[in-house]
């Protein structure tokens, strides 16, 4: 089993100050895999200290030179492409082939903030036009500082890819906490920055829980910004931490995305989307689309169409070729689900499918694909993330309906419309209140494209230049011109 009580600060593993451990498992075997400190304050202190060391050099070595290390970054990854994707589907519980996905993600975050780097270098100074004259204006974007990013346990590397990469392209340096339930892919990330000699400092990795390191780090006066992406109940103490000392925040939270299935969709292929939307990851998906609205002309066909399909998931060992759907990724997590069944027996919601309709596993922490219809809109299965593989449907009478079922929500992460015909779905899509909107296709993500919520779903967005700019400061030099 592997012992993992040391810290990476500063390009070396140090031992940790803190005694306690956690346990690390495997959610398919239910057997403990590793054990990690669960860090405390001072390696908080000794990491913080190193980033604000490194950070003058890795800022005036230019978007050039560092558009260099995440290229380095990416080809590494790409390296150990095997090893990881066994490891994240080993610690996650994530079918081996969505691990695959996960990890081609990450490389390819890496590999456009190489790019937004160097374009960042070629704008730096630009000259603003205006309307005074005899006055120039220069545009700079300095780096925020000293920044502190911590992640959740559903997409390891990949998550993390989002803030470093873009971290790091804009000249920060970083210390990062992992979630302490998946950390063994991520840890890669410290050999990868030994391997390709990034600058000691640059990037930090600590180890631990959220009493061990992410309260800590939330409160270090030595960073300058945060970077959270997790639950809405942590995300609020994070930006609550963030408050002292007035320093910048962005959150990428929960959600309870809708899927639209407008009276011109083909059944089929709609259930394919709908299929696509809640059961991947085992329904562990931020972004989910885990409220089906279908226009009632459609519901019943809809419904055996899924029904048809939730039969044929084969859940397994997620290292098993043909394996759809792996375990929970932690006992708890199972645990929080199966309380949302339960709440769902007392408020007397009719199931299309659920635990009744299958065997599970012999062994893992599983939950049977779970669909309820007719679900009211004041059940909380309708309006809580429930952060497993339970859809919830309803059937609208019409397409405003619909709208307006679908944005009738306290989040506002992703949504998905399906139509016959393309131009309703992305008329429809633009009168969605979501950060990411799908159209006849579902969790399409890209480095390119934007990704964040509108309301309690967070604060900021990551990816593509707008996830660059979360780590700018913009700042003018103004004078005369002559
Ligand atoms: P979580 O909030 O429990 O934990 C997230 C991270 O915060 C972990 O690293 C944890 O150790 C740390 N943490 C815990 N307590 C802390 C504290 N007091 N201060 C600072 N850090 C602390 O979330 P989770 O269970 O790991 O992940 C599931 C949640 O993440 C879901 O709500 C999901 O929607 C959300 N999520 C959002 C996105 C997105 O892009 N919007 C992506 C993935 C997951």
């Amino acid at each position: 089993m592997q012992q993992l009580t040391q810290q990476f600060i500063d390009n070396r593993w140090v031992d940790s100050h803190s005694r306690r451990r956690l346990a690390v498992t495997d959610p398919y075997r239910q057997t403990q895999i590793a054990e990690i400190t669960a860090g405390d304050a001072s390696d908080v202190d000794a990491a913080v200290a190193s980033a604000r060391a490194a950070l003058p050099a890795w800022q005036a070595l230019g978007g050039q030179r560092r558009g260099d290390f995440l290229e380095a970054f990416a080809t590494a990854l790409e390296t150990r492409r095997g090893d990881l994707e066994r490891l994240s589907s080993t610690n996650n519980g994530k079918a081996l082939a969505e691990a695959a996905i996960d990890l081609d993600d990450a490389i390819a975050c890496y590999r456009y903030y190489a790019g937004q780097a160097r374009a960042l270098e070629q704008r730096q100074g630009r000259l603003l036009e205006h309307g005074m004259d005899g006055v120039e204006a220069r545009v700079f974007e300095d780096p925020a500082g000293v920044v502190g990013l911590i992640t959740p346990w559903n997409f390891p590397l990949v998550t993390s890819a989002w803030k470093i990469a873009p971290a790091l392209a804009a000249g920060c340096t970083l210390v990062f906490k992992p979630s302490e339930v998946t950390p063994l892919p991520e840890v890669a990330l410290a050999d990868i920055a030994v391997e390709i000699g990034l600058p000691a400092g640059v990037l930090n990795l600590l180890l631990g829980d959220g009493e061990g390191i992410g309260a800590p780090l939330s409160a270090h006066q030595g960073v300058d910004k945060l970077s959270f992406t997790g639950s809405n109940a942590v995300g609020e103490k994070v930006m609550r931490a963030a408050a002292n000392g007035v320093r910048g925040v962005s959150l990428e939270l929960g959600g309870k995305s809708p899927i639209l299935v407008l009276d011109d969709a083909e059944v089929e292929a709609a259930a394919d989307w709908v299929m696509a939307g809640i059961y991947f990851n085992s329904g562990q998906i931020c972004s989910a689309t885990s409220r089906l609205i279908v226009h009632q002309t459609l519901a019943e066909p809809l419904y055996q169409a899924l029904a048809d399909r939730i039969d044929g998931l084969t859940l397994g060992d997620p290292l098993a070729e043909g394996t759809d759907m792996g375990p929970m990724t932690s006992a708890r997590q199972r645990e929080a689900v199966e309380r949302y069944l339960e709440i769902a027996k007392e408020e007397g919601l009719t199931p299309v499918r659920d635990g009744r309709h299958r065997d599970l596993p012999a062994q893992g922490e599983f939950v049977a694909p779970t669909l309820y219809r007719d679900v009211p809109t004041s059940s909380r299965l309708w309006r809580e993330e429930i952060f497993g593989p339970v859809l919830c449907a309803r059937s609208a009478e019409s397409e405003a309906e619909a709208i307006a079922l679908a944005n009738d929500s306290a989040f506002g992460l992703a949504a998905t419309v399906i139509s016959g015909d393309a131009e309703r779905a992305r008329r429809v899509g633009r009168a969605l209140r979501a950060g990411s909107i799908w159209f006849n296709s579902e969790q399409l993500v890209m480095p390119e494209a934007s990704w964040g919520g509108f309301g309690a779903s967070g604060i900021g967005r990551e990816l593509g230049p707008w996830g660059l700019s979360g780590y700018l400061e913009v700042k003018h030099l103004i004078g005369p011109s002559a």
